[in-house]
């Protein structure tokens, strides 16, 4: 059995508006929404998830969409980028599709060897596409603006910015199976050799900088992949060994989970590649209805009534 982490399963943030989350993911990134559904803490909401084709781990970006939700604040204590890798020579083609539909965004740079391009979402949220030192084999998802030379493969990595590294590094490397690989200013990157992609965490400290705020624009958790549930009650006992509270296994249909909070201050979760995405619909199908758990079928009629209009562009 292989006692693994296997990089980042999915990163779940916040949002405002759905369909100008929606919009945004699907038509400007190109990614597929690969589920609607909704919170299962809070039925009211929906949780979105964009991903590649069939919703591999590793690629999956989800959202919580709160119409109206107050502003966050990025600070110490949450994740603060997510790292998209891109195909090599695509920087200049994202760089004029985020000009000509207004899309805010950096120049061009470089970082650890990498050229790279800071951009952020219409809630204020930060994201990056990175051209990847390493071959990426993964194949994005394909529209009709959006050609497979440049889309999105999944995710190249997570910057989680702390106060002070420490202890949040002490469950990268002595949990998680992580290795400080490379340091960049303040920025010190890990890295784990059990998966090709979506294999880093960079953590940057920043002392004094204010804590982090958790609303609209910002990160909420950050899951890591296991291959099954035996693996994920093994990583629970060596996160309650550390002394760290953990939940239970808790079934979220797609995934089973463990949450915990690292001693940084940011959300972890861990999180099976099984059932997957294609659980409940084919998938052809993925994401164009929506998808309710069994504890919420019987309230389908007043959920949808609530939940905000959110027309599927496809
Ligand atoms: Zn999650």
């Amino acid at each position: 059995m292989e006692n693994k982490i296997l990089g980042l399963h999915h990163i779940t943030a916040i949002a405002g508006d759905p369909q100008r989350n929606h919009h945004f993911y699907t038509r400007i990134l190109g990614l597929r929404m690969v589920k609607k559904t909704v919170n299962f803490d809070d039925p009211q909401t929906y949780h979105l998830y964009y991903a590649d084709e069939v919703g591999t781990p590793g690629t999956l970006l989800t959202f919580f969409p709160w119409p109206g939700v107050k502003q966050g604040r990025t600070g110490t204590g949450m994740a603060t980028e997510i790292g998209y890798s891109v195909p090599l020579g695509s920087l200049d083609f994202w760089k004029r599709r985020f000009e000509e539909n207004e899309i805010s965004h950096q120049h061009i740079g470089e970082r650890f060897g990498e050229k790279f391009l800071l951009f952020r979402d219409p809630d204020g949220l930060l994201l990056s596409l990175v051209e990847t030192k390493h071959q990426d084999n993964r194949i994005g998802w394909v529209t009709n603006e959006i050609s497979s030379d440049v889309s999105i493969k999944g995710f190249h990595s997570v910057t989680l910015t702390l106060g002070n590294i420490k202890e949040t590094a002490e469950v990268l490397t002595g949990v998680f199976g992580y290795t400080q690989v490379e340091k960049d200013g303040n920025i010190y990157r890990h890295k784990t050799d059990h998966t090709e992609n979506a294999a880093i965490v960079d953590l940057l400290e920043s002392p004094g900088a204010p804590r982090g705020i958790n609303a609209g624009g910002t990160n909420h958790h950050v899951a890591f992949r296991v291959k099954d549930e035996q693996v994920l009650m093994a990583f629970r006992e060596k996160v309650q060994a550390k002394g760290l509270h953990i939940t239970e296994k808790i079934d979220r249909k797609y995934f089973f989970s463990l949450y915990f909070r690292e001693p940084g201050g940011v959300l972890f979760e861990i999180a099976t590649d099984h059932p997957g995405m294609a659980v409940d619909e084919p998938v052809e199908k993925l994401g164009t209805s929506l998808k309710l758990p069994e504890q919420y079928e019987p309230m389908r009629d007043r959920i949808e009534a609530v939940l905000p209009e959110l027309e599927v562009e496809v």
